[in-house]
């Protein structure tokens, strides 16, 4: 009998190490039976931590996420008709729960006893057999794993395998998770699998999923280590032009997505904290050359949020226009405030990316992220309102200049301000009396 209390030990953090022992802990006193199940426990043995952690609890989920949050501060959902439940702690780290059934296996001649029989039906409706070992977290026997499908030793050889002929024809989003998997682990589609796999996208089975669940999906391959793989991967099986139809995936695409990987690594070492969203960066990098119809038609299938669809064609707009000017030696630093400041995080590093070779654009693009969007104006619209402007045109361009001013490091601190604050009023009030006012 395998015991994983050694891999908890030594391969996950504090924090999340103290948490399991407290979950476990809390079964045993309200009687329940807990495992950790599914991609936790296949990471666990690749020696990797996975914050997501998929719970069986045998009793019900339910209950006992409420108990579990009545004692760990976090923020709870819970859906009581499919007996499911969510606890998302600090740190990211995340309870999914879910109530082991008990009505199958459990005749005669099967398993005998019930706690197996709910938690080996449980796992046996998951993906593949990497993904079905279930590890107990109560005290009594903490850290043994359970391994109905053989998930041990496709781990170990590195094979991606289903658990039944229909899988992919019962939930063909598998396909893109087998392939997902595959691409992230290095690992190898077992032979019969991949047969069935073929077979189901020759059958289009993925068409007759709903969009909604479609994309889902694939909007988790952007969160791969390597994107670009998967991609390259479901062009080989047909299946790009499924999921992304009127998309050429021609070598310049593929240049554009290995230069934007690459870029990824090096800012990501640079720039841990950045708060860009990969997301949208790919889309970005994909839709590059596409119209604007065809990026709205994807955007429309792939049943993308408005705010989601307003920035990326805010990068697909904008970056191009500004890459020309960006690429000359010298730009005043206001002219450069108002050109970045337009443009989402996400296109300006695709800009640097794209035009990794230009002397002066990536320059640019860091002088503004450094330095300029930090020159703020010390001066706001209540010290214009009490030198006696009001709100209007000549309000916003007196502003505008002010802050131009600031950004050209041709006034500085609040004084300052203040003082060609009154020599722009000055400016604007004899514009106005002369009649040159909107110039
Ligand atoms: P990741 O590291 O990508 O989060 P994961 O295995 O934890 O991997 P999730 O998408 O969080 O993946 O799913 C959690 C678990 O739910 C999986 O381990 C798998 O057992 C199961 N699962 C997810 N999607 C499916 C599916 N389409 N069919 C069957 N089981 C699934």
């Amino acid at each position: 009998m395998t015991n994983l209390a050694h891999h908890i030990n030594s391969s996950l953090s504090k924090e999340l190490h103290a948490m399991i022992y407290l979950l476990g802990f809390f079964a045993q006193k309200k009687s329940f039976k807990v495992y950790a199940v599914g991609g936790f426990v296949r990471d666990l043995l690749l020696g990797k931590e996975n914050r997501d952690l998929d719970l069986v609890v045998e009793g019900s989920a339910v209950d006992f996420a409420k108990y579990v949050a009545k004692n760990l501060p976090g923020q709870l959902q819970c859906f009581e008709r499919f007996g499911t439940a969510k606890l998302s702690l600090s740190k990211g780290i995340v309870f999914d729960m879910v109530t082991a059934r008990q009505e199958f296996y459990a005749g005669p001649g099967a398993l005998p006893d019930v706690e197996r029989s709910s938690l080996k039906n449980d796992l046996y409706r998951r993906d593949f057999t990497i993904n079905t070992m279930a590890c107990a977290l109560n005290p009594e026997n903490f850290g043994r794993l359970y391994d109905f499908f053989g998930g041990r030793k496709d781990l170990e050889k590195g094979i991606i395998r289903v658990l039944y002929k229909l899988s992919f024809v019962d939930d063909p989003l598998r396909i893109i998770r087998a392939i997902r998997f595959e691409q992230r682990f290095n690992f190898i589609i077992e032979e019969e699998t991949l047969t069935m796999l073929r077979k189901a996208i020759g059958n289009r089975v993925l068409e007759k999923v709903s969009k909604e669940r479609l994309y889902n999906e694939i909007r988790l391959i952007f969160t791969e280590p390597s994107p670009l793989k998967v991609l390259i991967r479901l062009n080989e099986m047909q299946l790009l032009k499924v999921i992304f139809p009127r998309l050429e995936f021609n070598e310049r695409l593929k240049e554009r997505l290995r230069r934007l990987e690459k870029g990824i690594t090096e800012l990501v070492e640079s720039d841990p904290e950045g708060k860009w969203n990969y997301f949208i960066l790919y889309l970005s990098a994909l839709f590059y050359d596409l119209s604007e119809h065809d990026t709205a038609y994807l955007c429309h299938l792939m049943r993308l949020r408005r705010k989601e669809r307003l920035r990326l064609f805010a990068v697909l707009k904008k970056t191009p226009k500004a890459i020309p000017e960006l690429k000359k030696e010298f730009i005043r630093p206001a002219r450069l405030y108002f050109l970045l400041n337009e443009i989402p995080l996400e296109g300006l590093l695709l800009m640097t990316v794209l035009e990794k070779n230009d002397p002066y654009l990536r320059e640019h693009i860091s002088y503004y992220r450094r330095e300029l969007v930090h020159r703020r104006l010390l001066t706001n619209g209540d010290d214009l309102l009490e030198k006696g402007l009001t709100q209007g045109p000549v309000f916003n361009r007196v502003l505008k200049s002010l802050h131009e001013a600031v950004l050209n490091g041709k006034v500085s601190g609040k004084e300052e301000e203040l003082e060609y604050l009154s020599y722009l009023i000055k400016k604007n009030n004899m514009y106005q009396e002369t009649g040159e006012g909107e110039k």
